[in-house]
């Protein structure tokens, strides 16, 4: 029996995660849940998993919580400090599903506890970079990649970057790929939010609308592939088929291929490095015919060259872009800002906010807070 923890796990990656689990009740053993608001989702998911503890961030549901949970076995904890002791209870495996730089502490707490981190938060890895992966290899513990991208390269990698020549990580193009700018200029949230392939929670979404999903995960990418920034490419192709591919200098390019179903990138790093059955549909190539690739467009799609940017210059540049997008990705779902205005605004924060480059947890929490204060405060000029 293996023991799990899902951090975020009400959210699309954590019920993934959850779904999986709770189709193998004979090989996982759940220790820790934990959510930031949705009380009943949690304590549901608690029971059915016969979880050891629940834990809700937003303290004031804990009486909620505890009040769901009555007469189970569940422990109940609140707080976002609770968070990272359940975090630190050292699961075997630990599923880091919290939204944005919100999960940084409990995946550090993870690592820090030596286990097996299935990594989906990908904005604390943008933010920490080379502090989280010098916390992981110190502690032992090993960072796997979920976000589908990565977990493709991961199974097509041969960890010598004298083998490699490029990785290429695809990219669907999200619901805006054919639009204009002036036609993206008046896009509202729900429009943003439908991505034409993959069902997932409404940052990633907008992200991936911006395609500011795609920078970031090229930072991704960098931490955790070593081959250098020189070596990381983006190729559009909107049938999300191909998840990734690597290109080795014999000129054999290895790609992986699946449907779109966060349960099988979840699956590979739930069993690594065996591999388990899941329910996700299987690839009909036939059907599909053809595969389509396309350059991706930086002019319509700044945020993609605000990132490449940030990761060229490095230091704290990926935590501050991170911040800021994390902000004006909430402004903009709050009917705040427009579209177009959150590449703006982050273009706008990198180019008036400069910290040193940080060398500890604080700095990154401290940069990150005060590149939202810029942020806001742009934001507030905007709306003005
Ligand atoms: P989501 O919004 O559906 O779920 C987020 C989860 O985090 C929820 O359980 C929520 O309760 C929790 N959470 C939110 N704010 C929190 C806070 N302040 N403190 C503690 N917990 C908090 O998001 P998602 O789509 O599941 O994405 C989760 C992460 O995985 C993101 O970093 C995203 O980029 C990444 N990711 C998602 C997908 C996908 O298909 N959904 C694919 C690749 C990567
Ligand atoms: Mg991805």
């Amino acid at each position: 029996m293996r023991s799990v923890t899902i951090l975020g796990a009400t959210g699309s990656i954590g019920t993934s995660t959850l779904d999986l689990i709770e189709r193998a009740p004979d090989r996982f053993r759940v220790e820790a849940l934990t959510a930031h608001s949705d009380v009943a989702g949690l304590a549901a998911a608690a029971r059915r998993t016969g979880a050891r503890i629940a834990v809700i961030g937003d303290a004031a549901r804990l009486p909620a919580l505890r009040e769901a949970l009555a007469g189970s076995d569940t422990e109940a904890a609140g707080g976002a400090e609770a968070i990272v002791e359940a975090a630190a209870r050292g699961a075997d495996w630990t599923m880091a599903a919290i939204v944005g730089l919100a999960g940084l502490r409990p995946v550090m707490a993870a690592l820090a506890a030596g286990a097996t981190v299935a990594l989906a938060n990908k904005e604390a890895l943008v933010s920490a970079g080379e502090i989280m992966i010098a916390a992981a290899r110190d502690a032992g513990a090993r960072l796997l990649p979920v976000d589908s991208e990565h977990n493709a390269v991961f199974q097509c990698y041969e960890p010598d970057p004298a083998r490699i020549a490029r990785i290429i990580l695809t990219a669907s193009g999200g619901p805006f790929r054919r639009a204009s700018l002036e036609e993206m200029r008046g896009v509202t949230p729900a429009q943003a939010v439908k991505h034409p392939n993959w069902s997932m929670g409404a940052k990633i979404s907008v992200d991936s609308a911006t395609m500011m999903n795609k920078g970031l995960e090229l930072i991704e990418a960098f931490h955790l592939f070593p081959v250098g920034a020189d070596r990381l490419d983006v190729l559009v192709h909107p049938q999300s088929v191909v998840h990734s591919m690597v290109e080795y200098v014999d000129g054999s390019t290895l790609a992986q291929l699946g449907t779109p179903d966060m349960r099988t990138p979840i699956a590979h790093t739930l069993a690594w490095p065996q591999r388990m059955e899941t329910p996700s549909a299987r690839l009909d190539l036939a059907a599909i015919g053809r595969l389509e690739f396309e350059a991706a467009d930086e002019v319509r799609f700044p945020a993609l060259r605000l990132a490449r940017a940030a990761l060229r210059a490095g230091g704290a540049r990926p935590a501050v872009l991170n911040a800021a997008n994390e902000s004006a990705v909430a402004a903009f779902l709050a009917g705040r800002i427009g579209f177009l205005d959150i590449a703006a605004i982050v273009e706008e924060v990198l180019a008036h906010y400069e910290p040193d480059a940080p060398t500890c947890l604080a700095d990154v929490l401290a940069i990150d807070a005060e590149a939202r204060l810029h942020a806001e405060r742009r934001m507030e000029r905007v709306t003005a």
